[in-house]
């Protein structure tokens, strides 16, 4: 079933149709009063801003603290992408299985499209107890609207406690989108899950103000409790490949499909094909390397080293890497087993991208620089003279 519950209060409304021309979905039109399509409708909120009168709410289901007992179980999303498990599913999988201990709760996972026999066993191996599992030709694209709306019925359902999404460009729509609909919290890009033992509710820390402090922040009153975490935040389990799961096929109406999106063309983005979050080692650039043309010096030893170069935003921005490459709060968390960052300052924006790093190296010509705080290792010198340096000695000794 659908939730709808933006209210007009046709006694405070003056007809002036401010709602209906705030509306980019065209999901009001004019009768004596405003008339919603709930199916156009996003819950934007953009008409409740513009009514001078105040006449258009949303209303928020206030879930009472005896309903609170009738959501059970973490579930994690699960992002295919051709068919494949997306890494952060099963890395999400691993902290479900966590805090399902503390709980005393089931780990599901919700598959919505086609899956594969195998895409299933790897799901239950990485943690999943139940898969959800909601099919249908119009769940084949990905388009976000079409698996949050059924995402938000398997919820409505099957009232799950927690549902865990990974924060790609994918689960970023989904989750946001999905969250407005259940009319529930959402914390993206979460580093870090516990369970608050007094009230079992999730505690969801994340990065604040910049990165300055780190905010931990509860649903105490709605459920289910969403989060968001970045792919390499989290660390998968081992697999057990012999492990039994339940699948569970879910019916839904196909209505829900409608969302008046028609899919033209697919275009693959063929600019990044590796991606830094799967990367063994990562040469990462910072403005300290001062200038585009030595990139390749970085990009021959992260050859030697089997790795891919990375960078900071500031070398983004200064046009020597691409966004995709780009590490930290606004770039991608990374947890390659070796990160070398070469003139790289090391703001909190930027480390808070590389705390799952195995093996941090530093090499920047200031000594009182404060990545040399996280580093593991840390040289003090010229950037341009020590990688070719090091790419000298590999190459002698490979
Ligand atoms: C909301 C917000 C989000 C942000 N998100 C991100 C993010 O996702 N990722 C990110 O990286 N940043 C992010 N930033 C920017 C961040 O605050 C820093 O400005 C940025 O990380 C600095 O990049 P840098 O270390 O390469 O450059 P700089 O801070 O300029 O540091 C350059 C370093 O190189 C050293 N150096 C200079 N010359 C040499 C040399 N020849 N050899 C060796 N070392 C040398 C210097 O001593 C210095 O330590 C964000 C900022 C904000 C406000």
């Amino acid at each position: 079933m659908k939730v709808h519950p933006l209210h007009i209060d046709t006694t405070a409304c003056i007809q002036c149709e401010a709602c209906v021309g705030a509306c980019s979905y065209n999901a009001l039109s004019m009768g004596e009063y405003p008339e919603i399509d709930a199916d156009a409708c996003q819950l934007c909120n953009a008409c409740v801003s513009e009514c001078p009168t105040e006449a258009i709410t949303i209303e928020t289901a206030n879930v009472t603290t005896a309903h609170l007992s009738q959501y059970a179980g973490i579930w994690v999303l699960c992002e295919l992408n051709n068919g494949a498990v997306n890494p952060v599913t099963l890395q999400l999988l691993g902290k479900a299985c966590e805090l399902a201990q503390q709980n005393n709760e089931i780990v599901s996972a919700v598959v919505l499209g086609a899956c594969s026999y195998d895409a299933c066993n790897e799901l239950i191996a990485y943690g999943a107890d139940k898969i959800y599992h909601a099919n249908h030709n119009g769940l084949n694209t990905m388009l976000e609207n079409r698996y949050a709306e059924v995402l938000a019925d398997l919820s409505q359902c099957y009232k799950p406690s927690v549902i865990l999404i990974g924060a790609t460009a994918f689960g970023r729509g989904v989750s946001a989108r999905a969250a407005a609909r259940l009319q529930t919290g959402l914390t993206a890009d979460c580093t870090e899950l516990r369970i608050d033992n007094a009230t079992g509710n999730l505690l969801q820390q994340r990065p604040a103000f910049g990165g300055n402090l780190l905010a931990t922040i509860e649903t105490p009153h709605h459920r289910p409790q969403m989060a968001s975490v970045r792919p390499g935040v989290m660390q998968m389990q081992t697999p057990d490949f012999n492990r039994k799961g339940l699948i569970i096929e879910h019916t839904f109406d196909a209505a829900l499909l409608n969302d008046g999106i028609t899919l033209l063309e697919e275009h693959a983005d063929t600019t990044a094909k590796q991606r830094i979050e799967d990367a063994d080692v990562l040469i990462a650039a910072g403005k300290g390397i001062q200038g585009k043309e030595h990139i390749g010096n970085l990009e021959q030893l992260a050859g030697l080293l089997g790795g891919m170069v990375a960078g900071s935003r500031a070398a983004v921005e200064a046009g020597w890497i691409s966004v995709a490459h780009q590490v930290g709060q606004t770039g991608k968390s990374v947890s390659p087993r070796v990160y070398i960052a070469c003139g790289i300052s090391g703001q909190i924006q930027h480390t808070s991208g590389i705390n799952n790093v195995e093996t941090v190296i530093a090499i920047n010509n200031d000594p009182d620089a404060p990545i040399f705080e996280m580093a593991h290792y840390g040289i003090v010198g010229n950037a341009q003279e020590i990688v070719p340096e090091l790419i000298q000695i590999l190459r002698a000794n490979v």
